[in-house]
């Protein structure tokens, strides 16, 4: 059988997940080809700015609840057995609030808030209380540290990266065809909310949900803190974590659905930065927001989906592709279920699927 050469369009986490996965195959010559890649910060790039947790919010029975499943094994896996992953377990306590019951934040954590989550079977120690919901033992990563594993790992496997900005989907084809050795036989397409503007796709079911952030140096005793929702308005949120491997503790947060405002506003800064304090009084010993030691604001913007992530094959001008994109703010938690999905595509087109 011929080696089929493939080319994966973005570098964020659904690129380099299914870029992995696919490399411990045989038979595949791969380039991750991307505008963005690890280390770089950029509004059109969504992975650097997640607190990358894994606290499901899909529903139990729908596909996205066997992607976010299927994503929980490695993960723990990856946090017991290779501390150089830089993922971690870490104690979360998520506390539902009666009047948040029926608002943005509230429905968007239904399952999560839910009595019996689907993933009480899957995910161990998870308590879940009266009042104080779900207890669950997640496994965060430091999104950019693991991003750099992805990159050292892929590049064993023989993947090659190369930054490349494609305006037209099928661009990526003969683009990398020099280091394929000819042209590619498929394109999967991890682009993220830029799957809304890349042409050949222009999916204007993708938008983006605005979640702003503030990160301190300040230790919030080494637990996850959550909450159903603020007295702020539906679309501003409320949560503490401590990222891996010395990546500090994240302050959060917002949903603001369809704003593409790139730069942090300061009002909502420091709206966060009190509800954080508020919450956790040992991130500055009980002193206010003056106390805290802020490494950087920032914003990223979830790639939501109308329908959720889309995991599809589609012949476009003669060439497969494999789409794996929208993940919206779940991109690390489905991470590994997503990636096997669309490299059973990616086999499914090829035919090299073994039925088995
Ligand atoms: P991206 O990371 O945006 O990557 C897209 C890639 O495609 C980039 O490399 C880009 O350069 C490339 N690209 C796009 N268009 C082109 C083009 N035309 N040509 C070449 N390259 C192109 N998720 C969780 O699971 N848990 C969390 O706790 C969590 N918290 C979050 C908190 C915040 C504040 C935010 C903003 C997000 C959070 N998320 C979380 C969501 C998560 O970050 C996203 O779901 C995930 O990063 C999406 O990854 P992606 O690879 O699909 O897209």
């Amino acid at each position: 059988m011929s080696t089929k050469k493939v080319v994966v369009i973005g570098a964020g986490v659904a690129g380099l997940t299914t870029a992995l996965l696919l490399s411990k195959k045989p038979g595949y010559k791969i380039v991750v080809a991307a505008k963005h890649m690890p280390g770089d910060y950029d509004i059109e790039y969504a992975s650097p700015w997640a607190g990358a947790n894994y606290m499901p919010v899909s529903i139990g029975g729908t596909e996205a609840a066997k992607w976010d499943k299927d994503t929980w094994y490695p993960l723990a896996d990856l946090a017991k057995n290779h501390p150089e992953a830089g993922v971690h377990f870490q104690e979360c306590e998520i506390h539902s609030r009666a009047k948040d019951k029926g608002s943005a934040t509230a429905n968007w954590f239904a399952e999560l808030l839910s009595p019996n989550p689907w993933f009480s079977k899957v995910v161990p120690n998870l308590l879940v209380k009266v009042q104080v919901a779900p207890k669950v033992v997640p496994a965060p990563r430091h999104g950019l540290g693991h991003g750099f594993h992805f990159i050292s790992q892929c590049l064993g496997n023989g993947v090659i990266f190369k930054r490349a900005v494609y305006n037209h989907i099928l661009d990526a084809a003969a683009d990398c065809s020099v280091q394929l050795g000819g042209k590619a036989d498929l394109i999967v397409n991890c682009t993220g909310l830029m799957a809304s503007k890349l042409g050949g796709v222009e999916d204007k079911s993708v938008y983006p949900a605005r979640g702003q952030i503030v990160i301190v140096r300040n230790d919030a005793g080494g637990k996850m803190l959550d909450v159903s929702g603020t007295d702020d308005g539906d679309d501003e949120a409320c949560y503490v974590m401590t990222r891996a491997a010395g990546g500090g503790t994240i302050l959060g947060g917002s949903y603001q659905v369809n704003n593409w405002e790139s730069q942090p506003d300061p009002n909502l800064a420091i709206r966060i930065m009190k509800r954080a304090v508020r919450m956790c009084p040992q991130l500055t010993n009980g002193k206010g927001i003056g106390s805290l030691d802020i490494i950087r604001h920032a914003v990223g913007l979830r790639p939501v989906r109308q329908g959720g992530t889309r995991i599809e094959k589609e012949r476009i001008g003669g060439l497969w592709v494999v789409h794996n994109y929208g993940a919206g703010g779940a991109g690390y938690q489905s991470s590994y279920g997503c990636a096997q999905a669309a490299v059973d595509l990616v086999e499914e087109a090829c035919g090299t699927r073994s039925m088995l």
